[in-house]
């Protein structure tokens, strides 16, 4: 599935119709195999995803890892998502992705619409049906968790290559909730290889 992503402040309008018929193609790894999180994302998503760090554009980031493969995301289950009410916050706002101060809609996404379907977004405008609390502030918390990533940095670890980005664990003194969830999520690294 190729993705284009386009601004919501430069879409005049676009409705939702629905996921039938669809193959789930969001979730088949052709788009990723890890994605940015900030940190309100980590209590969501370190019981089913294990949590990394990586450093890309000379910024460091906290990861969920997918996959470790080209088979997309290991929920993904016969054209369902195994873990549907508990996805991560960045699968619940898809096909919306914030980005800096911007939102983009991914309009490659099946339901995607000029007409017909339910009201989706408008001129920068999104519905308060596909409204998430991730998207509001979002470059401040994302600055946030780069301000924390930053104080972390002299502890990380490699653990190795993916994508040609290079991951991390966190293994030095420090203490934290947070590290306590990047912690708890690592058990999950062997089932990605299995
Ligand atoms: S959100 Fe879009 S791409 Fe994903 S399953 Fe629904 S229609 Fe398909
Ligand atoms: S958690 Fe579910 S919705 Fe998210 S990528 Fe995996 S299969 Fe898709």
């Amino acid at each position: 599935m190729q993705h284009t992503y386009v601004s919501i402040t430069k879409i005049d309008q676009l409705t939702f119709s629905n996921c039938e018929g669809c193959s789930f193609s969001c979730c088949d790894g052709s788009r990723f195999l890890f994605a940015p999180l900030i940190l309100e994302d980590f209590e969501e998503v370190s019981p089913y995803f294990p949590i990394v760090f990586g450093k890309i554009n000379e910024e460091w980031r906290a990861l969920i890892l997918y996959t470790l493969s080209s088979g997309g995301c290991r929920y993904h289950k016969e054209g369902k998502c195994e873990i549907y009410d508990s996805r991560p916050p960045a699968c619940r706002i898809y096909p919306l992705s914030p980005y800096y101060e911007d939102i983009l809609v991914d309009t490659s996404c099946h339901a995607i619409r000029t007409e017909g379907g339910e009201f989706f977004a408008s001129k920068g405008k999104i519905s308060s049906s596909f409204y998430h609390k991730r998207l509001e502030g979002f470059e401040t918390k994302r600055q946030a968790t780069q301000g924390y990533l930053k104080t972390l940095e002299e502890g990380f670890k490699p653990l190795g290559e993916i994508g040609g980005v290079t991951l991390f664990r966190y293994s030095g003194e420090g203490d934290d909730p947070y590290l306590q969830m990047h912690y708890d999520s690592l058990r999950l690294l062997p089932e990605l290889t299995a």
